[in-house]
Order: structure tokens, then sequence, then C-alpha cells
């Protein structure tokens, strides 16, 4: 408007030329206006972050889809073709199997909107790796979680509380979150303790604990995991988890949410081949629904970036495939998948050097524009080559 007067004033031609001004004015606000949206959503805005992780899951089933060894293994004396699991996850190639498994994932999360890495098996194929050396999950998720390995410190599957600030604690304290704004849902009963230095400082529902809600088919779901129990004490099934995390991601539209699912290990652990191929196929799903929930919701849409990884590997053939520790090779091989505007939409990829599990948590903040080391030095940097600022 100051503009506008002061040519008028110069140009002294009355209100045609004041008019003109002012539409030309007009219109180059619209157009900046314009261009600023469609540059903002080029260089993609990420201030929304969701991690993912998938108890114990091996490089094997991500990227080469089914074992059919070890699936035999359990079906001995049967003709292959008659094994329902052979039927529905068979595939020709490795990328026919594992596409069959994770349909969303392999079909049109990562060719659209994202990146993998960590596939070894391929020719050069870059693997990725756990810093710590035990190998098993409460070190794992720490790792993740906090940025680097504390292999002296944290030695047990304890419910002891995180003596290390995680990129929770970052995000809560940077974004200045409410006590909805951030939250973390997960399968296992130890989870709760870990994603925060602070007991009680982010909203957690983790392992068989009641989740409050209105919606009358999550009641049900909430009574249900008390009714129908899992086969463990510890780790209630991932449909709960993941419906209680939709739920709240529905109701509170956090900024930053953590969503550990924990079948796959357990299901493992009682060598139970079959049920694991069962998990990564309805996982898949979930992803799929989360996905869609979050592009559907102006909330979400375009501005949220998701990192899917796993705490630990496993055994690498048919005798130690169920169990991972310090000692069994293989268990030391994990991936890392990401995708939103945060992320380079890379496919499959291999980066320059070997990724490190205590890579994930500077990665998520980098998507952000965030330093993890500023909250916790010593932490381990982002991936390069993998964020879309780089
Ligand atoms: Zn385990």
């Amino acid at each position: 408007m100051e503009i506008h007067s002061e040519m008028s004033v110069r140009n002294g031609r009355g209100w045609r030329i004041r008019v003109r001004v002012f539409m030309a004015l007009a219109v180059t606000l619209a157009l900046s206006a314009l261009t600023l949206t469609s540059s903002r959503a080029e260089a993609g805005d990420s201030d929304r972050l969701i991690l993912i992780s998938l108890d114990g899951v091996r490089t094997q089933e991500i990227f080469l889809g089914l074992d059919e060894e070890l699936l035999m293994k359990s079906n001995e004396g049967k003709k292959k073709e008659d094994v329902e699991l052979y039927r529905r996850f068979h595939g020709s190639t490795p990328e026919e199997s594992r596409a069959k498994l994770m349909p969303f994932l392999w079909n049109e999360w990562i060719p659209g909107h994202g990146a993998i890495l960590g596939n070894r098996h391929r020719e050069n194929g870059v693997p990725m790796k756990l810093v710590n050396r035990r190998r098993f999950s409460y070190p794992g998720y720490a790792e993740i979680l906090t940025g680097s390995a504390h292999d002296a410190e944290i030695t047990s599957n304890d419910k002891i509380q995180n003596p290390f600030p995680t990129v929770m604690d970052y995000l809560r304290q940077q974004w200045e979150l409410s006590d909805t704004g951030i939250a973390a849902f997960s399968s296992w009963d130890v989870i709760p303790f870990i994603v925060s230095r602070e007991a009680g400082s982010i909203f957690t529902n983790g392992g068989f604990q009641h989740y409050q809600s209105e919606d009358p088919r999550i009641r049900v779901i909430d009574e249900a995991q008390f009714e129908q129990p899992t086969p463990w004490d510890s780790v209630r099934h991932d449909f709960t988890t993941f419906s209680f995390a939709m739920d709240f991601l529905k109701k509170n539209q956090p900024r930053a949410l953590y969503l550990s699912l924990g079948e796959t290990d357990d299901w493992a652990h009682m060598d139970r081949y079959d049920m694991v191929l069962d998990s990564l196929y309805r996982t898949d799903k979930y992803l799929r629904q989360l996905w869609n929930f979050l592009q559907s919701s102006p909330f979400y849409r375009n501005r949220t970036t998701v990192i899917l990884c796993t705490d630990h590997g496993r055994g690498d053939n048919i005798y130690n495939w169920s169990s991972h520790n310090s000692l069994l090779p293989g268990a030391e091989f994990v991936w890392m998948a990401a995708f939103g505007p945060g992320i380079k939409h890379r496919g499959e990829w291999d980066p320059q050097e070997p990724a490190t599990q205590s890579q994930i948590a500077a990665t998520l903040c980098a998507t952000a524009g965030l330093d993890i080391t500023k909250f916790i030095p010593g932490a381990s940097g982002p991936v390069k080559g993998l964020i879309s600022s780089d």
C-alpha cells in the first residue's frame, strides 16, 4: 500500500494509474505467494517425523523375500507346492519374492517416496551394521534412539530407565512439544523405558497396557489385548499396538511419533518361520494404512518423513536364524528405509560408506533441519547422500 501511494503521488495521473499500480502489486504478491508455495513443496518441508522399528527382521527377508530352505525345514516330507506360504511368497527372483512378502514397501513406498539401504546380498551391495556389539534389543533400540552404542552401560533387556538422552527427548525440547505432541507406542513392554532419559516425560503405551479412547472399536481392541494374550508375557500383538498408534495419530496429530512393532522377533525365537512371514505381510498392510492416512491428512501430507528400521539382525543359516547375540555371525547386519519430503527418492540404494544403526537418529533429525549433536554431543551424524537438502 505504501508503494501504491508513493507511485500515485510521483506520477500524479489520477485514479487510473493508481488502480493499475495497485493491480500490478496484487498480481506480483499473488505470484510470489505461488512461487513461495511451490518452492517450499519442492524443497520438501519435513517437520513431522515418524520412526518405525520392526524387531529382529533380517536383511534376508527384507531384500530376498522368502527363504525357501528355512520354510521347508519345518515342512519336511512335503512338496513345496503343497505349502501355503510357498505358494503365497515364492518368486522366480528375490525381487519378485520380496514384493510378494511386502507388496506396499517394494511396489509403492520405496519406488514412489523413498530409499532403502543395507542390501548386502547383491553384488557390491553395501551393508548397514550395528555399532553395539551386544546384538540384542535394548542395546539396539538405545543405539537407534541415542545415536551411539553403550556397550559398557547397557548390558541387558531389563526394565531400567535409559540413562542417555534420546532423539525423542531432543524433539520434545526443540519443538516445545506438549504431552500429545510426541508419543511412542510399542508391542514390547521395555520400549517405554528406552525412549526417554526421564521417566514419564514422553507419552508411551507399550506391552500389555490399557489405552484410553472414545472410539468403541479401539475400546474393544483394548479389552481384547488382555482377553486374547500373545504367547509372550512382555509382547502384545502388533495389531493392538498399531491400532492404538493410529487412533492417537488421528486424534492428537503429534509432530513426532515412534511406533515399535515386535512380533517378528518373538515368532523367530519360537522357530516359527511361518509366523514371521505372516507378520511381515501384515506389517506391510499396516505401513500402507499409515502412509495412506498421512497423505490424506492436511496436517501430515507432504511434510512427514518416516524412517523404518530394525534393532538387530539374526543368524545367517537355517540352524541359527532364530537367534541373535554378540557371537552369532549375521546378527550385526541391519537395514533402513526412509520416506517422504526429507529424503532423496533413491529407491534401492548403496551409500558410499556403510551406514550404521547409530546414524538413524541424526538422519531423522536432519530431514527436519535439526542437528542432534547440539543436544547429544558425540552422536553419529546422518547418512550422507540421503537427506533431500544434502
Ligand atoms: Zn530377540
